[in-house]
């Protein structure tokens, strides 16, 4: 097992390795030790204490909350179960017209709004942007990371899950019914 520095971790989530280092670390055999290790350098530099499982993104966490994996915003909010798409829980702004595209592509260099839509993701309490998809208008909201984590834990990392163990389900659909159908009560 290669046994890895603290400091090299902290480089390599802030993305100041060099190129040797990452080609090393991407191209080199996968090490259970190098995740424990980036868990606890994100753990450190969280404000908050449940217990982080799994990164989503820079700001976003699969963290054991009462037990149970939920999505967590480094600044705090909580996006709930993590089998449903915390996309549905964010603030979202649709790009979908010249003028909004303008804004960030120059002149003819953006997609045409007519085809396709820019959706941008933000956490509903600090703000921070936290996912684009470029998608053709009206399509589905975009699912992008269901780890099995119960699998990657048990086989991966050899160990047992640290919260409880959840179908392994995508429950957004459900969440979406659970919204709509409770609309107008
Ligand atoms: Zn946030």
């Amino acid at each position: 097992m290669i046994v890895e520095n603290e400091e090299l971790i902290k480089n390599l989530i802030d993305g100041k390795l060099t190129h040797e280092e990452l080609y090393r670390i991407i191209s080199g055999d996968k090490d259970p030790g190098r995740f424990k290790l980036m868990l606890k350098v994100l753990q450190e530099r969280v404000g908050w204490d449940e217990k982080i499982i799994l990164p989503v993104s820079d700001r976003l966490f699969i963290v054991c909350k009462d037990g149970k994996p939920v999505v967590k915003c480094s600044c705090g909010f909580e996006f709930g179960d993590y089998r449903e798409n915390w996309k549905l829980k964010a603030r979202i702004y649709v790009r979908d017209n010249e003028e909004a595209m303008k804004e960030i592509y120059k002149e003819y260099l953006g997609a045409n709004p007519e085809w396709t839509e820019l959706r941008e993701y933000y956490c509903p309490r600090c703000y921070a942007l936290l996912e684009v998809e470029a998608v053709p208008a009206g399509y589905p909201v975009i699912f992008d990371f269901l780890p099995d984590i119960k699998t990657f834990y048990q086989e991966w990392l050899g160990e047992e899950l640290p919260c409880e163990d959840l179908e392994f389900k995508d429950l957004s659909w459900e969440y979406l019914s659970k919204i709509i159908g409770g609309r107008g009560d």
